[in-house]
């Protein structure tokens, strides 16, 4: 039989996962199976045990239970520490890691060939709570984080030496070389109130929702920004966990291609 794996949140129909994963297995020749597992809001727990029971390998952890997840590991990362959530669990020893801050930077660096020294990072939810560090380590001498709820930010900053929060009505008057939007706002047609003399030719604007133009990139773009969606990002990340799981490092631009269908 072969290993099992999924991705476990609320809702999880949506997810490119289980498509990612089976290239990934195909491409390295590795045997194993990725689906997708629905918990109910209150039984997280109980639906991750009824799975390692029933043979599973390892679950990718996605909204609402990645903090969750974080409380129920035995052993994390220093990643996921940092993030306070887990993106990937290793069932058979209780691992857990957090895998979205190297897949944003992988993308930058090897998808995007881009390079950047300062960050306005939008949000501070799990997701700009899982890159922060990764940002840090890639040689970000600044980062800023604004959120619509000022005090989520201060708590994330104060996590990171050097790190500063702020709301939207208070950014710096300053040029950044790389806007990350991590807030869900693109999801409703909606876009973080960032000034449009911070989107210039000069600056990389990144939304980590993929498969659509937000009104953030398309604001983005109209300034003469460069731009991108989160696809790269999706699929960085899931080769990390397929990493975490198998040891194997599974080849990522030819898998990005087919999903922009290029
Ligand atoms: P989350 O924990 O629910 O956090 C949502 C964040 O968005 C919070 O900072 C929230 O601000 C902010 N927000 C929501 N609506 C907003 C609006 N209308 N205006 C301004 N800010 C708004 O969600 P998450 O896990 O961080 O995920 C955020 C997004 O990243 C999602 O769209 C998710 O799909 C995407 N994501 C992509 C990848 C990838 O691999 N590409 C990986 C992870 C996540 P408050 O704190 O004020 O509520």
């Amino acid at each position: 039989m072969s290993d099992r794996y999924a991705l476990i949140g609320n809702p999880v129909a949506h997810s490119k996962s289980p498509s990612i994963h089976a290239e990934f297995a195909r491409a390295t020749g590795q045997d194993l199976e990725y689906g997708l597992v629905e918990a109910p809001l209150d039984g997280f727990a109980a639906t991750v045990e009824r799975f390692r029971a029933g043979g599973g390998k390892g679950l990718n952890v996605t909204l609402p239970f990645k903090q969750e997840a974080f409380r129920l590991c035995a052993r994390v990362s220093e990643r996921a520490r940092h993030a306070q959530a887990v993106k990937t669990l290793v069932l058979e020893t209780g691992f857990g890691d957090n895998t979205d801050g190297i897949g944003l930077v992988r993308d930058l660096s090897q998808n995007l060939n881009y390079r950047f020294r300062t960050v306005l990072l939008l949000g501070a939810g799990g997701a700009a709570q899982g890159v922060v560090g990764a940002l840090l380590e890639a040689g970000a001498t600044k980062v800023v984080i604004a959120n619509r709820t000022v005090s989520r930010a201060e708590e994330l900053a104060q996590r990171f030496p050097g790190v500063s929060a702020c709301s939207y009505e208070s950014l710096p008057e300053e040029a950044f070389d790389l806007i990350v939007n991590a807030t869900s706002a693109g999801l409703g047609d909606e876009t973080p109130p960032v000034p449009s003399s911070f989107l210039s030719s000069k600056v990389l604007a990144y939304d980590m929702v993929y498969g659509r133009e937000t009104p953030f990139l398309a604001a983005a773009r109209r300034a003469g920004a460069r731009t991108s969606d989160g696809l790269g990002m999706l699929v960085e990340q899931a080769a990390e966990a397929f990493f975490v799981w198998r040891g194997v490092r599974p080849e990522t631009r030819p898998v990005l291609a087919k999903l922009r269908g290029s």
